[in-house]
């Protein structure tokens, strides 16, 4: 009985297999998104890092050109105020300017031995009176944002690098040229704005040699990281892979397991019924024989012994039956059926079935039905009374003096069963263990009562296949009460039940018959064939599937008793060659006789073209009542 869920094996390769590619493909994203991420980092820092050191050196060039500028107010100006023009001045009068020599003298002067590389000087209205690049004279700069910011008493000085610039000395190539707007104070009152250029070349050379320098420290640093990052990830690729590599091996190992459970469970299952089958055969032999013992003439001992015979077949039968239950219902094969049938008439076949053993215990054994129980109801009456037979049969086992009370009630939903007894009870632990197979309560038990444990664990198995439940409520040593619950549906007739219930028209039987009888064992060959003619009709035998085809295109018979398993050719196969032939036999009414009694192996039967079904091992009145239906069928 397999319920684990099983996991297609390759399925779960295939899954894992794309889970590593797709795990891979996300690394090395990782990895590039991080790669790209370093840089960037790495790139705005450094942006940062340029930008802020160029600051510091605008900065303290700002800073020294405004001191510049007031030292140039208090000791230049005084000799540079005079020769400049005066008043609104326009491009040609600032160019024509005679004193401008004697300007750029002293301006020269003042600007020697500082690094000031170029200066101009623009009067109020942002002309420009004075530029020691002669050819900037004149130029307007009123609308410049240096030129305001000088004139609101806004010193305002920017950097920019030049291709070419011409200062005091001439040319200047790829500099760094950092210029200031500042306004010349003479006693707090801005009297002109001047421009000083300082060429800051070699600061933001030097500067950027250290940044060059830290740069490649950064990069180092930041490769060092992304490696360390990379090894990383490696790392946990491979622990993934390893982890991912032992779960399928676990994975395969468990499913291997689960296949070897469930082939030895089956395997189990179809040894438990064969063996029964095989052991069903014999016994159908000894207890036919043990009965038909019992007809002859026999003294009182001879009886006895005949009786013994009879009753210990009937029970290892029992046990047998059981065990084959068990294996079919784990072997998934157990099937059923649904008929209409009366609980009144199952609750009082169960109590006449015990009656002779709860005489003998001298107990009280009683079945009450409550309200709406009468009438028929749609289920499969003959697993029903088997549950109900075990439970009853348990409760008079277990109980040495008091009642055995069974009470069916009608449930919103379906039927109600409940077996109360006064035994010997079962504690809570034990409760716990009894629906399982081959389970007792204790060792004790099964030597005093005897029993194989199989009884409930069949009964739990045949209530949950028909949808319901079966449970226990016990106290040890007062008694149990066992019982189960079905969703049965009420129906109005047995008719209407089931199409599989229309029934043969039974007439009298016209006399004696000649059968044939296909039957491999000798026993049973025996015993049959002793039934047959106590009934009062002869047979031929024959004794293998093959046998009764040549038997059956020789002579016509009025009837045929088939056994299913025999070697050479099966039942079924000798069913289908008689019936396609053109033989005597082509419509002679054929019983199948077999120790498999489940639906499918009758369906089996009928799509071969049998009759009737005769289920082993039988007794004189079922084989009577099988002859009787098939003899008055061909007859009418
Ligand atoms: P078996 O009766 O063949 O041993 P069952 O499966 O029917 O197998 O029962 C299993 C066990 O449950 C019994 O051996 C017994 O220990 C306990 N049991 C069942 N019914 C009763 C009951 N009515 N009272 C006390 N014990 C019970």
């Amino acid at each position: 009985m397999a319920t684990a869920t099983s996991i297609d094996p390759m399925s779960s390769t295939k899954t894992s297999l794309w889970q590593q590619t797709y795990l891979r493909q996300a690394g090395v994203f990782f990895a590039v998104i991080g790669a790209v991420a370093i840089a960037l980092s790495l790139w705005s820092t450094w942006i940062a890092v340029v930008h802020t050191a160029n600051a510091r050196v605008v900065d303290s060039t700002a800073a020294s050109n405004v001191a510049i500028t007031a030292i140039f107010a208090n000791h230049a100006w005084e000799g540079i105020d005079p020769l400049l023009p005066k008043g609104t001045v326009d491009e040609a009068g600032a160019k024509a300017n005679p004193n401008l020599p004697a300007i750029d003298a002293i301006v020269r002067r003042f600007v020697d031995n500082t690094d000031i590389v170029k200066v101009k000087i623009f009067n109020l209205e942002g002309r420009t009176i004075y530029s020691s690049y002669a050819k900037q004279l004149g130029e307007d700069k009123a609308s410049t944002s240096g030129f305001r910011g000088a004139s609101a008493g806004r010193p305002t000085t920017e950097m920019s690098f030049r291709e070419s610039f011409i200062g005091f000395d001439g040319e200047i190539r790829k500099g760094h040229i950092v210029s200031s707007y500042l306004p010349v104070l003479r006693s707090g009152q801005i009297v002109a704005i001047a421009e000083i250029y300082t060429d800051r070349t070699y600061e933001v050379d030097a500067s950027n040699r250290q940044l060059d320098e830290l740069l490649r420290e950064l990069i180092a640093i930041f490769l060092g990281l992304f490696v360390v990052l990379l090894v990383f990830f490696r790392q946990v690729d491979k622990l993934r892979q390893r982890h991912t590599e032992s779960l399928i091996t676990v994975a395969e190992e468990s499913r291997l397991a689960r296949e070897s459970a469930e082939q030895a469970n089956s395997t189990k299952s179809q040894f438990l019924a064969t063996m029964s089958h095989e052991i069903r055969t014999p016994m159908n032999g000894v207890i036919g024989m043990a009965n038909l013992l019992l007809d002859t003439e026999l003294n009182n001992e001879q009886r006895g012994f005949a009786q013994n015979i009879a009753v210990s077949g009937e029970s290892l039968l029992a046990i047998i039956n059981d065990i084959l239950d068990l294996s079919k219902i784990e072997a998934g094969r157990m099937e059923f059926e649904a008929h209409a049938f009366s609980v009144h008439a199952l609750g009082d076949a169960v109590a006449s079935m015990l009656s002779v053993r709860v005489r003998q215990k001298r107990i009280d054994f009683r079945v009450d039905y409550g309200p709406e129980t009468d009438g028929f109801f749609l289920g499969d009456g003959l697993r029903i009374r088997q549950i109900l037979l075990n439970l009853a049969g348990n409760a008079v086992k277990f109980t040495e003096e008091g009642e055995v009370r069974v009470q069916v009630e009608r449930q919103p939903d379906g039927l109600r069963f409940a077996v109360q007894d006064t035994g010997i009870g079962i504690s809570a632990g034990g409760c716990e263990r009894l629906f399982a197979s081959f389970s007792q309560v204790d060792a004790s038990t099964t030597r005093r009562f005897g029993g194989t444990g199989l009884g409930l664990a069949i009964s739990k198995k045949l209530a949950e296949g028909m949808g319901g439940r079966i449970g226990v409520d016990s106290e040890l040593g007062k008694g149990s009460c066992f019982w189960f619950e079905l969703p049965l549906v009420p129906t109005a007739h047995p008719a209407d039940a089931s199409p599989a219930a229309a029934t043969v028209n039974v007439k009298e039987p016209t006399g004696a018959g000649q059968l044939l009888l296909v039957e491999d064992n000798v026993i049973n060959q025996k015993l049959a064939l002793t039934l047959i003619s106590r009934l009062g009709h002869s047979a031929d035998l024959a004794e293998n599937g093959v046998a009764a085809v040549k038997a059956a295109s020789e002579k016509h018979y009025d009837l045929i008793l088939m056994d299913m398993q025999m070697p050479e050719m099966d039942g079924l196969e000798a069913t289908r060659a008689i019936r396609a032939g053109d033989g005597p036999n082509k419509a002679t009414w054929i019983i199948a006789l077999t120790a498999n009694a489940m639906q499918s192996d009758q369906d089996a039967c009928q799509a071969a073209g049998m009759n009737d079904f005769l289920s082993k091992p039988f007794n004189r009145e079922g084989l009577a009542a099988a002859l009787n239906r098939g003899l008055s069928a061909s007859t009418s």
